[in-house]
């Protein structure tokens, strides 16, 4: 157990705040009781544009959060890659989210891209799997994968529905070139990075929260952050810890237990 009170939240969002278009029960309360404490929401879906997760969050009942505070793969990705090359060129698979964020800081080429990016999203088909493997092979672009979920739950055509999540995606990619690609997202460091960047904070001053032991639990504790996972979302109460995880610091049912737990061990941090 953690023994120093966390000074920041990172917030993973889809199965902790909300499930499709609501609200998770007393996770409205639970961000009005933080909102002076230093956070940030961080997601590995690339899909939406810092605004409009901001828009999604108040049409839910939230309180709108400063763009600064949303930080998307997307953009973890455009960032990462104008630190390796700037002015890069890219063949960007995935949805419009991902391309506004890359058009930020690279160009769109289909000719003599430098990255093929992958996303997760609507976006690949049998010609933009032939565009890309040919880059990889033929012109050596580098493969990069926003995200490396299995799936997402998430509303598609009206209904809740599993989708391919970013990994399942760039599968095709890999199988057809062999290549392995960079993978951007958590439980890789480098959103977390950005994330304390902004907050101006160290990892053993955070605390994350998430509801997948594998992505937002892994990647925070591999850096020294304090950990909480809340069963609303992919892991369910019940469901026993995968034995080759980190176990997290708060293994609670949900964010009011969080809160409720918090309070046994550091009194008055939730106001
Ligand atoms: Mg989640």
């Amino acid at each position: 157990m953690a023994i120093t009170p966390p000074s920041a939240l990172i917030l993973d969002m889809d199965g902790v705040l909300y499930h499709g278009d609501s609200a998770i029960d007393g996770a409205i309360d639970f961000m009005r009781s933080v909102e002076n404490r230093p956070h940030l929401f961080l997601t590995n879906n690339p899909i939406k544009i810092p605004e409009q997760v901001a828009d999604k969050l108040e049409q839910i009942g939230f309180r709108r959060p400063a763009l600064e505070q949303v930080l998307t793969s997307a953009e973890a990705t455009a960032h990462y890659l104008a630190s390796k090359k700037s002015g890069f060129l890219f063949f960007a698979v995935g949805a419009e989210g991902l391309h506004q964020a890359l058009s930020e800081t690279g160009r769109p080429d289909a000719e003599d891209a430098d990255f093929v990016v992958v996303g997760e999203g609507p976006g690949l088909d049998f010609d933009s799997l032939t565009c890309g493997i040919n880059l990889v092979l033929k012109k050596g672009a580098k493969l990069v994968s926003t995200n490396p979920d299995n799936n997402v739950d998430a509303t598609h055509n009206g209904s809740h529905s599993v989708l391919p999540g970013g990994g399942a995606l760039v599968a095709p990619f890999i199988v057809s070139t062999g290549v392995q690609p960079i993978t951007i997202g958590k439980p890789q460091p480098l959103l977390y990075e950005m994330a304390m960047s902004r907050l101006g904070v160290t990892a053993e001053e955070c605390l994350m929260i998430g509801d997948r032991p594998d992505t937002d639990i892994a990647g925070a504790a591999a850096l020294g952050m304090q950990t909480a996972l809340v069963r609303t979302g992919r892991f369910a109460p019940g469901e026993d810890w995968p034995a080759a995880l980190p176990r997290p610091d708060w293994d609670v049912s949900s964010l009011g237990d969080l809160v409720q737990a918090f309070e046994r061990s550091f009194p008055g941090w939730f106001s």
